[in-house]
């Protein structure tokens, strides 16, 4: 079923994202490894996400062997779960992309996250879908596949403006995105403040929050200077108290995320969309302090 479906059943979602095993490690070639995969997916699958989201590594090579597509397959016909595989066009070609779909429509995967990527400063960007529009308007000729994209409630690191990154959101929504999942924020007023400026330039698709439970300093630390969002000083100060002791940072990022979630529920959020990091433990954590909540969703 497409992602954008499952808002005419249920109000809003509760969805996870995960990473698969690095390129050229032993995957699923291994009976140990397969196993070590199913039982992090087993474990995530019996919190009962409506979807699963598996990122992409840029560059890789769109067919069988992505292990995109691996751990995507491996969740709809082991699991039963709708995965969702992302995808980026900055390094693909058009046959890339077309490897891909034909992948995608053998094992009977619907749903795509249709992203830009992040350029490598050692690799020039192919010019075939410089901007995730392009690539979205590619995916949907056909109109076989959901299609979901990226939005950026403190805006994009790179955006000129918020204002003129939705109006490219905008663009990628007029161009087919059904359904938009939002990078991590720790501040929710940044969320609902986009949130406003969305709706108002007539942006009606739903919209997950993207929440990552901080349980890592250099984690943190690293995706910020990425992707760019904002500490706040409430964050801050469990940063600098419980930094360098892992368990205590662990029980506060898991208590901050849940706080977040409980009060994006409240304000009626369509969908909570977890980075668990592969993580089974915390992302039960969390799903055991909202499982009354979660009801309600
Ligand atoms: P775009 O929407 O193309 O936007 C990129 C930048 O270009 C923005 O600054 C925007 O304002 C600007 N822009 C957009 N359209 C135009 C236009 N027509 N003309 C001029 N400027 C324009 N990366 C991965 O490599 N793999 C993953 O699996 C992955 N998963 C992600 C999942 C989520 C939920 C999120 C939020 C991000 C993910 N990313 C992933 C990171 C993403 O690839 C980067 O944030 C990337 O820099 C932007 O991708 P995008 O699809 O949002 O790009």
């Amino acid at each position: 079923m497409k992602i954008a479906e499952l808002f005419n059943i249920k109000k809003s979602l509760f969805s996870f994202e995960i990473f698969p095993p690095k390129r050229g490690t032993a995957l699923l070639d291994s009976p140990e490894s397969a196993q070590r995969l199913d039982e992090t997916l087993s474990a995530l699958v019996n919190l009962n996400p409506d979807y699963i989201s598996v990122t992409y590594g840029a560059g890789g090579f769109l067919n069988q062997d992505e292990p995109t597509i691996k751990v995507a397959k491996r969740l709809k016909s082991k699991f039963n779960v709708e995965p969702m595989a992302h995808v980026t066009g900055i390094y693909s070609t058009k046959s890339d992309i077309d490897n891909f779909l034909e992948v995608l429509r053998q094992e009977d995967i619907s749903n795509i996250l249709a992203l830009r990527g992040d350029a490598n400063p050692e690799r020039k960007p192919l010019d075939t879908f410089p901007y995730a529009v392009d690539l979205i308007k590619y995916i949907g000729r056909e109109n076989d596949f959901g299609i979901s994209a990226a939005c950026y409630p403190e805006g994009h690191i790179n955006a000129m403006s918020l204002e003129q990154d939705i109006l490219y959101l905008k663009e990628k929504v007029d161009t087919g995105a059904e359904h938009l999942i939002s990078q991590l924020f720790f501040d929710n007023e940044y969320f609902y403040y986009f949130m406003d400026r969305v709706r108002a330039k007539g942006i009606s698709v739903p919209v997950e929050a993207g929440i990552m439970p901080v349980v890592n300093k250099n984690q943190i630390e690293r995706m910020i200077s990425l992707c760019g969002a904002k500490l706040p000083t409430k964050f801050r100060r469990i940063l600098d108290k419980f930094g360098d002791n892992q368990e205590a940072l662990q029980d506060a990022g898991i208590a901050y995320a849940v706080d977040q979630i409980v009060d994006l529920i409240a304000q009626g959020v369509q969908g909570i969309h977890l980075y668990t990091m592969n993580n089974p433990i915390i992302a039960n954590k969390i799903s055991d302090s909202i499982k009354s909540i979660r009801t309600g969703m």
